[in-house]
Protein backbone atom coordinates (compact mmCIF):
# COMPACT_ATOMS: atom_id res chain seq x y z
CA UNK A 1 0.00 0.00 0.00
CA UNK A 2 0.87 3.56 -1.13
CA UNK A 3 0.19 6.95 -0.04
CA UNK A 4 -1.54 7.52 -3.52
CA UNK A 5 -3.81 4.32 -3.12
CA UNK A 6 -5.01 4.89 0.47
CA UNK A 7 -5.71 8.73 -0.50
CA UNK A 8 -7.92 7.69 -4.12
CA UNK A 9 -10.25 5.39 -1.58
CA UNK A 10 -10.23 8.42 0.91
CA UNK A 11 -11.54 10.76 -1.98
CA UNK A 12 -13.93 8.73 -2.55
CA UNK A 13 -15.51 7.57 0.80
CA UNK A 14 -14.87 10.63 3.15
CA UNK A 15 -16.01 14.29 4.15
CA UNK A 16 -13.19 16.01 6.18
CA UNK A 17 -13.26 17.97 8.71
CA UNK A 18 -12.42 22.29 8.59
CA UNK A 19 -11.75 21.00 4.51
CA UNK A 20 -13.19 22.58 1.02
CA UNK A 21 -12.74 18.85 -0.14
CA UNK A 22 -11.78 20.68 -3.71
CA UNK A 23 -8.81 21.62 -2.29
CA UNK A 24 -7.71 17.88 -2.81
CA UNK A 25 -7.77 18.09 -6.13
CA UNK A 26 -4.47 20.10 -5.71
CA UNK A 27 -3.42 19.62 -1.93
CA UNK A 28 -1.82 15.85 -1.37
CA UNK A 29 -3.64 14.10 1.57
CA UNK A 30 -1.35 12.51 3.35
CA UNK A 31 -2.09 9.25 4.76
CA UNK A 32 -0.31 8.42 8.23
CA UNK A 33 1.11 4.56 9.00
CA UNK A 34 2.54 5.17 12.09
CA UNK A 35 3.18 7.92 14.67
CA UNK A 36 6.07 7.68 17.21
CA UNK A 37 7.34 10.71 19.24
CA UNK A 38 7.00 13.91 17.70
CA UNK A 39 6.97 11.95 14.43
CA UNK A 40 4.30 11.08 11.67
CA UNK A 41 5.09 8.62 9.21
CA UNK A 42 3.33 8.10 5.72
CA UNK A 43 2.92 4.89 3.59
CA UNK A 44 5.60 6.22 1.48
CA UNK A 45 7.94 6.23 3.84
CA UNK A 46 8.28 10.14 4.32
CA UNK A 47 8.03 11.25 7.65
CA UNK A 48 6.95 14.91 8.83
CA UNK A 49 7.07 16.99 12.87
CA UNK A 50 4.02 17.20 14.48
CA UNK A 51 5.02 20.79 15.03
CA UNK A 52 0.98 21.49 15.69
CA UNK A 53 0.36 18.18 18.25
CA UNK A 54 -2.43 16.97 15.81
CA UNK A 55 -4.54 20.08 16.44
CA UNK A 56 -3.36 20.48 19.75
CA UNK A 57 -4.23 16.92 21.62
CA UNK A 58 -0.72 15.38 21.64
CA UNK A 59 1.07 15.88 24.76
CA UNK A 60 3.46 13.37 25.24
CA UNK A 61 4.33 12.21 21.73
CA UNK A 62 2.47 9.78 19.34
CA UNK A 63 1.55 5.83 20.68
CA UNK A 64 3.75 6.72 24.10
CA UNK A 65 4.00 3.76 25.60
CA UNK A 66 2.99 4.71 29.16
CA UNK A 67 -0.17 5.84 28.20
CA UNK A 68 -0.42 2.61 25.25
CA UNK A 69 0.15 0.03 28.51
CA UNK A 70 -2.44 2.07 30.60
CA UNK A 71 -4.85 1.40 28.08
CA UNK A 72 -4.23 -1.79 27.07
CA UNK A 73 -4.54 -2.59 30.55
CA UNK A 74 -8.03 -0.64 31.04
CA UNK A 75 -8.77 -2.62 27.65
CA UNK A 76 -8.92 -5.97 29.34
CA UNK A 77 -11.08 -5.42 31.77
CA UNK A 78 -13.70 -2.65 31.18
CA UNK A 79 -13.76 -0.93 27.90
CA UNK A 80 -17.43 0.93 28.94
CA UNK A 81 -20.13 1.03 30.87
CA UNK A 82 -23.23 3.73 31.34
CA UNK A 83 -21.91 6.62 33.96
CA UNK A 84 -25.68 6.97 35.26
CA UNK A 85 -26.28 4.89 37.92
CA UNK A 86 -23.01 2.80 37.41
CA UNK A 87 -19.31 4.24 38.25
CA UNK A 88 -16.02 2.50 37.84
CA UNK A 89 -12.69 3.48 39.09
CA UNK A 90 -10.51 5.01 36.25
CA UNK A 91 -13.68 7.71 36.52
CA UNK A 92 -13.33 7.90 39.97
CA UNK A 93 -9.68 8.28 40.38
CA UNK A 94 -9.22 10.96 37.49
CA UNK A 95 -11.98 13.20 39.24
CA UNK A 96 -9.98 13.08 42.54
CA UNK A 97 -6.52 14.09 40.36
CA UNK A 98 -8.00 16.56 38.30
CA UNK A 99 -10.07 18.16 41.28
CA UNK A 100 -6.54 17.99 43.29
CA UNK A 101 -4.69 19.87 40.61
CA UNK A 102 -7.40 22.52 39.25
CA UNK A 103 -7.51 26.01 41.18
CA UNK A 104 -8.30 25.99 44.64
CA UNK A 105 -12.35 25.51 45.19
CA UNK A 106 -12.86 23.08 41.83
CA UNK A 107 -14.67 20.39 43.76
CA UNK A 108 -16.74 18.35 41.17
CA UNK A 109 -16.02 16.64 37.75
CA UNK A 110 -18.48 16.34 34.48
CA UNK A 111 -17.95 14.10 32.17
CA UNK A 112 -18.28 14.92 28.01
CA UNK A 113 -16.71 13.53 24.78
CA UNK A 114 -14.91 16.69 23.45
CA UNK A 115 -14.32 20.42 23.28
CA UNK A 116 -17.22 21.27 22.01
CA UNK A 117 -19.26 19.52 24.07
CA UNK A 118 -17.52 20.64 28.00
CA UNK A 119 -18.28 24.40 26.55
CA UNK A 120 -22.39 23.42 26.02
CA UNK A 121 -22.53 21.67 29.52
CA UNK A 122 -20.94 24.59 30.99
CA UNK A 123 -23.42 27.21 29.37
CA UNK A 124 -26.15 24.89 29.77
CA UNK A 125 -25.61 24.33 33.89
CA UNK A 126 -24.53 28.34 34.21
CA UNK A 127 -27.91 29.38 32.60
CA UNK A 128 -29.98 26.35 34.61
CA UNK A 129 -27.59 27.23 38.02
CA UNK A 130 -29.36 30.96 37.84
CA UNK A 131 -32.72 29.76 36.76
CA UNK A 132 -32.69 27.16 39.88
CA UNK A 133 -31.94 30.17 42.19
CA UNK A 134 -34.51 32.36 41.12
CA UNK A 135 -32.81 34.23 38.66
CA UNK A 136 -34.60 33.36 35.01
CA UNK A 137 -33.70 36.44 33.80
CA UNK A 138 -30.38 35.21 33.15
CA UNK A 139 -30.32 34.06 29.52
CA UNK A 140 -26.94 35.70 28.07
CA UNK A 141 -23.63 34.88 27.91
CA UNK A 142 -20.65 37.56 27.22
CA UNK A 143 -17.05 36.70 25.37
CA UNK A 144 -14.55 38.02 23.62
CA UNK A 145 -13.65 39.15 20.15
CA UNK A 146 -12.06 36.85 18.29
CA UNK A 147 -12.89 33.41 20.50
CA UNK A 148 -13.41 30.57 19.67
CA UNK A 149 -15.16 27.16 21.58
CA UNK A 150 -15.79 24.65 19.24
CA UNK A 151 -18.37 23.92 16.81
CA UNK A 152 -21.84 23.02 17.86
CA UNK A 153 -24.36 25.42 17.81
CA UNK A 154 -23.89 26.61 21.44
CA UNK A 155 -20.28 26.40 21.63
CA UNK A 156 -19.89 28.08 17.86
CA UNK A 157 -22.46 30.93 19.33
CA UNK A 158 -20.26 32.26 22.19
CA UNK A 159 -17.11 32.11 19.66
CA UNK A 160 -16.21 34.98 17.08
CA UNK A 161 -14.50 33.75 14.46
CA UNK A 162 -15.99 34.82 11.25
CA UNK A 163 -14.63 32.56 9.17
CA UNK A 164 -16.69 29.52 11.05
CA UNK A 165 -19.74 31.29 12.89
CA UNK A 166 -21.11 33.67 9.89
CA UNK A 167 -22.83 30.94 7.54
CA UNK A 168 -24.82 29.68 10.68
CA UNK A 169 -25.62 33.39 11.98
CA UNK A 170 -29.73 33.00 12.00
CA UNK A 171 -29.28 30.05 14.08
CA UNK A 172 -27.41 31.13 16.93
CA UNK A 173 -27.97 32.31 20.25
CA UNK A 174 -27.28 36.40 20.77
CA UNK A 175 -24.03 36.87 22.32
CA UNK A 176 -22.71 39.93 23.55
CA UNK A 177 -18.87 40.16 22.37
CA UNK A 178 -16.65 42.71 24.05
CA UNK A 179 -13.60 43.74 22.87
CA UNK A 180 -10.36 41.27 23.45
CA UNK A 181 -7.31 42.45 25.29
CA UNK A 182 -5.51 41.30 22.44
CA UNK A 183 -1.72 42.33 22.75
CA UNK A 184 -1.47 42.85 18.95
CA UNK A 185 -3.31 45.91 19.18
CA UNK A 186 -2.01 47.82 21.85
CA UNK A 187 -0.44 51.08 21.00
CA UNK A 188 2.99 52.00 20.26
CA UNK A 189 4.73 51.91 23.32
CA UNK A 190 1.61 50.60 25.68
CA UNK A 191 2.44 48.00 27.89
CA UNK A 192 0.76 44.96 27.82
CA UNK A 193 -0.92 45.52 30.97
CA UNK A 194 -1.93 48.87 30.46
CA UNK A 195 -3.71 47.99 27.37
CA UNK A 196 -5.59 45.24 29.23
CA UNK A 197 -6.85 47.71 31.35
CA UNK A 198 -8.27 49.63 28.58
CA UNK A 199 -9.67 46.81 27.03
CA UNK A 200 -11.20 45.62 30.82
CA UNK A 201 -12.68 49.19 31.40
CA UNK A 202 -15.17 47.90 28.41
CA UNK A 203 -15.78 44.44 29.57
CA UNK A 204 -16.83 46.29 33.20
CA UNK A 205 -19.29 48.41 31.53
CA UNK A 206 -20.51 45.55 29.88
CA UNK A 207 -21.44 43.97 33.40
CA UNK A 208 -22.66 46.90 35.24
CA UNK A 209 -24.60 47.43 32.45
CA UNK A 210 -26.34 44.03 31.51
CA UNK A 211 -25.38 41.99 34.93
CA UNK A 212 -28.58 40.81 34.97
CA UNK A 213 -29.01 39.24 31.94
CA UNK A 214 -25.99 37.44 32.28
CA UNK A 215 -24.95 33.98 33.15
CA UNK A 216 -21.33 34.20 32.26
CA UNK A 217 -18.57 35.51 30.58
CA UNK A 218 -16.69 32.75 28.64
CA UNK A 219 -13.10 33.25 28.35
CA UNK A 220 -9.47 31.28 26.88
CA UNK A 221 -7.13 31.96 29.40
CA UNK A 222 -4.23 33.89 27.82
CA UNK A 223 -4.00 32.56 24.33
CA UNK A 224 -6.98 32.78 21.77
CA UNK A 225 -5.75 29.56 19.93
CA UNK A 226 -8.06 29.32 17.00
CA UNK A 227 -8.13 32.67 16.85
CA UNK A 228 -4.91 32.81 15.20
CA UNK A 229 -3.01 32.61 18.45
CA UNK A 230 -3.61 36.28 20.23
CA UNK A 231 -2.55 36.47 23.81
CA UNK A 232 -3.06 38.82 26.77
CA UNK A 233 -1.84 39.78 29.80
CA UNK A 234 -2.96 37.38 32.68
CA UNK A 235 -4.41 40.53 34.74
CA UNK A 236 -7.19 40.93 32.71
CA UNK A 237 -8.39 37.67 34.17
CA UNK A 238 -8.02 38.85 37.46
CA UNK A 239 -10.37 41.96 37.03
CA UNK A 240 -12.53 39.75 35.44
CA UNK A 241 -12.78 37.16 38.41
CA UNK A 242 -13.52 40.26 40.32
CA UNK A 243 -15.79 41.78 38.18
CA UNK A 244 -17.78 38.71 37.87
CA UNK A 245 -18.08 38.70 41.88
CA UNK A 246 -19.39 42.02 41.86
CA UNK A 247 -22.48 41.65 38.97
CA UNK A 248 -23.17 38.08 40.08
CA UNK A 249 -21.86 36.27 36.41
CA UNK A 250 -20.19 33.02 35.73
CA UNK A 251 -16.65 32.90 34.80
CA UNK A 252 -16.07 30.10 32.35
CA UNK A 253 -12.74 29.39 31.26
CA UNK A 254 -11.93 27.37 28.58
CA UNK A 255 -9.18 25.70 28.89
CA UNK A 256 -9.72 23.20 26.17
CA UNK A 257 -6.38 23.86 24.24
CA UNK A 258 -4.03 25.65 27.35
CA UNK A 259 -4.36 23.44 30.13
CA UNK A 260 -2.19 20.76 30.83
CA UNK A 261 0.92 23.23 30.83
CA UNK A 262 0.94 24.52 27.51
CA UNK A 263 1.23 27.43 28.68
CA UNK A 264 3.95 27.04 31.57
CA UNK A 265 1.71 26.23 33.90
CA UNK A 266 0.06 23.62 34.37
CA UNK A 267 -3.64 25.66 33.72
CA UNK A 268 -3.21 28.75 32.36
CA UNK A 269 -5.88 30.48 35.17
CA UNK A 270 -2.88 29.54 37.36
CA UNK A 271 -1.13 32.99 36.15
CA UNK A 272 -3.64 35.22 37.04
CA UNK A 273 -4.50 33.42 40.72
CA UNK A 274 -8.21 32.46 39.99
CA UNK A 275 -10.72 30.22 39.72
CA UNK A 276 -13.29 30.28 37.41
CA UNK A 277 -17.10 28.48 38.15
CA UNK A 278 -16.25 26.25 35.28
CA UNK A 279 -12.97 25.47 34.01
CA UNK A 280 -13.82 23.08 30.72
CA UNK A 281 -11.00 21.01 29.85
CA UNK A 282 -10.08 18.38 26.38
CA UNK A 283 -7.98 17.95 23.95
CA UNK A 284 -4.11 17.22 26.06
CA UNK A 285 -6.22 15.69 28.84
CA UNK A 286 -5.85 11.70 27.08
CA UNK A 287 -2.79 12.80 25.64
CA UNK A 288 -4.00 12.54 22.30
CA UNK A 289 -5.16 9.20 22.61
CA UNK A 290 -9.16 9.68 23.09
CA UNK A 291 -11.39 11.99 23.23
CA UNK A 292 -12.45 13.14 26.52
CA UNK A 293 -13.55 16.35 28.15
CA UNK A 294 -14.49 17.55 31.56
CA UNK A 295 -15.96 20.28 33.48
CA UNK A 296 -14.79 21.41 36.56
CA UNK A 297 -17.20 23.48 38.95
CA UNK A 298 -17.67 24.55 42.64
CA UNK A 299 -19.55 23.39 45.67
CA UNK A 300 -21.96 26.21 45.12
CA UNK A 301 -23.40 25.28 41.53
CA UNK A 302 -23.45 21.25 42.61
CA UNK A 303 -25.04 22.56 45.88
CA UNK A 304 -27.87 24.32 43.42
CA UNK A 305 -28.95 21.46 41.63
CA UNK A 306 -28.92 19.31 44.29
CA UNK A 307 -32.68 18.61 45.43
CA UNK A 308 -35.61 15.69 45.36
CA UNK A 309 -35.65 14.50 41.90
CA UNK A 310 -39.65 16.01 41.89
CA UNK A 311 -38.33 19.69 42.23
CA UNK A 312 -36.87 18.97 38.51
CA UNK A 313 -33.59 20.62 39.21
CA UNK A 314 -31.18 18.07 38.22
CA UNK A 315 -28.99 18.54 35.21
CA UNK A 316 -30.50 16.00 32.75
CA UNK A 317 -27.91 15.88 30.67
CA UNK A 318 -25.46 13.02 29.13
CA UNK A 319 -23.52 12.13 26.25
CA UNK A 320 -23.48 7.78 25.40
CA UNK A 321 -19.64 7.93 26.14
CA UNK A 322 -19.55 10.16 29.12
CA UNK A 323 -16.53 8.93 31.40
CA UNK A 324 -15.37 6.38 28.69
CA UNK A 325 -12.83 4.11 30.93
CA UNK A 326 -10.53 3.62 28.03
CA UNK A 327 -10.76 7.55 27.44
CA UNK A 328 -10.33 7.93 31.26
CA UNK A 329 -7.44 5.46 31.48
CA UNK A 330 -5.37 7.55 28.76
CA UNK A 331 -5.98 10.68 30.94
CA UNK A 332 -4.59 8.52 34.11
CA UNK A 333 -1.87 7.62 31.70
CA UNK A 334 -1.14 11.22 30.75
CA UNK A 335 -1.25 13.22 34.68
CA UNK A 336 1.03 9.88 35.45
CA UNK A 337 3.76 11.26 33.01
CA UNK A 338 3.26 15.20 34.94
CA UNK A 339 4.32 12.95 38.13
CA UNK A 340 7.10 11.36 37.07
CA UNK A 341 9.33 13.93 35.67
CA UNK A 342 9.48 17.83 35.45
CA UNK A 343 7.48 18.49 32.29
CA UNK A 344 6.84 21.88 33.25
CA UNK A 345 10.71 22.46 34.49
CA UNK A 346 11.64 20.23 30.76
CA UNK A 347 9.05 22.94 28.72
CA UNK A 348 10.71 26.00 30.17
CA UNK A 349 13.99 25.31 28.74
CA UNK A 350 11.94 23.96 25.36
CA UNK A 351 10.01 27.12 25.48
CA UNK A 352 13.31 29.24 25.29
CA UNK A 353 14.77 26.97 22.65
CA UNK A 354 11.77 28.35 20.34
CA UNK A 355 12.24 31.79 21.32
CA UNK A 356 15.93 31.37 20.62
CA UNK A 357 15.28 29.71 16.82
CA UNK A 358 12.67 32.09 16.09
CA UNK A 359 14.44 35.51 17.17
CA UNK A 360 15.70 36.74 14.46
CA UNK A 361 12.51 36.28 12.61
CA UNK A 362 11.33 39.87 13.86
CA UNK A 363 13.42 41.11 11.43
CA UNK A 364 11.85 39.93 8.30
CA UNK A 365 10.06 42.42 6.07
CA UNK A 366 6.83 40.40 6.27
CA UNK A 367 6.60 39.53 9.87
CA UNK A 368 4.70 41.75 11.95
CA UNK A 369 4.68 39.81 15.41
CA UNK A 370 6.06 36.79 16.58
CA UNK A 371 4.71 36.39 20.16
CA UNK A 372 4.93 32.94 22.51
CA UNK A 373 2.88 32.33 25.57
CA UNK A 374 4.94 29.03 27.10
CA UNK A 375 4.54 25.92 24.69
CA UNK A 376 2.57 27.89 22.10
CA UNK A 377 4.89 30.14 19.60
CA UNK A 378 3.40 32.21 16.59
CA UNK A 379 4.38 34.02 13.70
CA UNK A 380 2.63 36.43 11.66
CA UNK A 381 2.58 37.15 8.09
CA UNK A 382 1.99 40.68 7.07
CA UNK A 383 1.79 42.46 3.69
CA UNK A 384 3.02 45.67 5.00
CA UNK A 385 5.42 45.54 8.64
CA UNK A 386 4.72 49.25 9.30
CA UNK A 387 1.08 49.54 8.69
CA UNK A 388 0.59 45.89 9.75
CA UNK A 389 -1.79 45.47 6.51
CA UNK A 390 -2.59 41.93 6.25
CA UNK A 391 -2.18 39.79 3.12
CA UNK A 392 -5.87 39.26 1.81
CA UNK A 393 -7.13 36.01 2.74
CA UNK A 394 -7.65 35.00 -0.60
CA UNK A 395 -4.30 34.78 -1.33
CA UNK A 396 -3.75 31.65 1.26
CA UNK A 397 -0.02 32.63 1.85
CA UNK A 398 -0.15 30.08 5.00
CA UNK A 399 -0.73 27.28 2.37
CA UNK A 400 2.69 27.89 0.72
CA UNK A 401 4.04 27.65 3.99
CA UNK A 402 2.02 24.40 4.90
CA UNK A 403 3.51 22.82 1.31
CA UNK A 404 7.00 23.91 2.53
CA UNK A 405 6.63 22.17 5.40
CA UNK A 406 5.47 19.01 3.85
CA UNK A 407 8.13 18.59 1.69
CA UNK A 408 10.50 18.91 4.38
CA UNK A 409 9.64 17.02 7.32
CA UNK A 410 7.17 19.16 8.90
CA UNK A 411 3.48 18.84 9.76
CA UNK A 412 3.03 23.02 10.40
CA UNK A 413 -0.65 24.21 9.71
CA UNK A 414 -1.17 27.72 9.68
CA UNK A 415 -4.10 29.67 10.71
CA UNK A 416 -4.45 31.68 8.04
CA UNK A 417 -1.25 34.11 7.90
CA UNK A 418 -0.14 33.09 11.37
CA UNK A 419 2.56 29.93 10.98
CA UNK A 420 2.58 28.38 14.81
CA UNK A 421 4.67 25.86 16.66
CA UNK A 422 2.29 23.88 19.55
CA UNK A 423 4.42 20.80 19.86
CA UNK A 424 4.06 17.80 21.75
CA UNK A 425 6.47 18.51 24.57
CA UNK A 426 8.97 15.30 23.95
CA UNK A 427 10.14 17.40 20.95
CA UNK A 428 14.01 18.16 21.34
CA UNK A 429 15.90 21.47 20.43
CA UNK A 430 17.66 20.03 17.09
CA UNK A 431 13.73 19.11 16.05
CA UNK A 432 12.77 22.98 17.06
CA UNK A 433 15.85 24.06 15.14
CA UNK A 434 14.37 22.76 12.34
CA UNK A 435 11.27 23.63 12.24
CA UNK A 436 12.61 27.15 12.66
CA UNK A 437 14.73 26.59 9.38
CA UNK A 438 11.66 25.43 7.41
CA UNK A 439 9.72 27.95 8.55
CA UNK A 440 11.72 30.46 8.07
CA UNK A 441 11.96 29.37 4.42
CA UNK A 442 8.40 28.68 4.43
CA UNK A 443 7.46 32.29 5.01
CA UNK A 444 10.68 33.66 2.43
CA UNK A 445 8.26 31.28 -0.33
CA UNK A 446 4.95 32.64 0.80
CA UNK A 447 5.94 36.50 1.15
CA UNK A 448 8.33 36.83 -1.85
CA UNK A 449 5.67 39.03 -4.13
N1 LIG B 1 -12.42 25.35 23.02
C1 LIG B 1 -11.21 25.70 22.57
C2 LIG B 1 -10.47 26.80 23.27
C3 LIG B 1 -10.66 25.06 21.48
O1 LIG B 1 -9.46 25.43 21.00
C4 LIG B 1 -11.40 24.01 20.87
C5 LIG B 1 -10.85 23.23 19.68
N2 LIG B 1 -10.00 23.86 18.84
C6 LIG B 1 -12.65 23.69 21.38
C7 LIG B 1 -13.13 24.37 22.48
C8 LIG B 1 -13.49 22.61 20.77
O2 LIG B 1 -12.97 21.37 21.04
P1 LIG B 1 -13.37 20.11 20.14
O3 LIG B 1 -12.76 20.34 18.79
O4 LIG B 1 -12.76 18.96 20.88
O5 LIG B 1 -14.86 20.06 20.10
Amino acid sequence: MNNAEIAARDLNALWHPCTQMKDHEQLPLIPIRRGTGVWLEDFDGNRYIDAISSWWVNLFGHANPHISRRVNRQMQELEHVILAGFTHEAVVTLSEKLIALTPVGLTRCFYAENGSSAVEVALKMSFHYWKNQGHSGKCEFVNLSNSYHGETLGALSVGDVELYKHTYEPLLLKTRTVAAPDDYYREPGETRQDYAARRFAEMEATLERHGERICAVIVEPLVQCAGYMRMHHPEYLSWLRAACDRYQVHLIADECAVGFGRTGTLFACEQAGITPDFMCLAKGLTGGFLPLSAVLTNDDVYGAFYDDYESLRGFLHSHSYTGNPLACAAALGTLELFEQSDVLGRNRRLARAMADATAHFRDHPHVADVRQCGMILAIEMVKDKHTRESYPWRERRGLTVYRHGLENQALLRPLGNVVYFMPPYVINEQQINHLADVAWRGIQLATKD
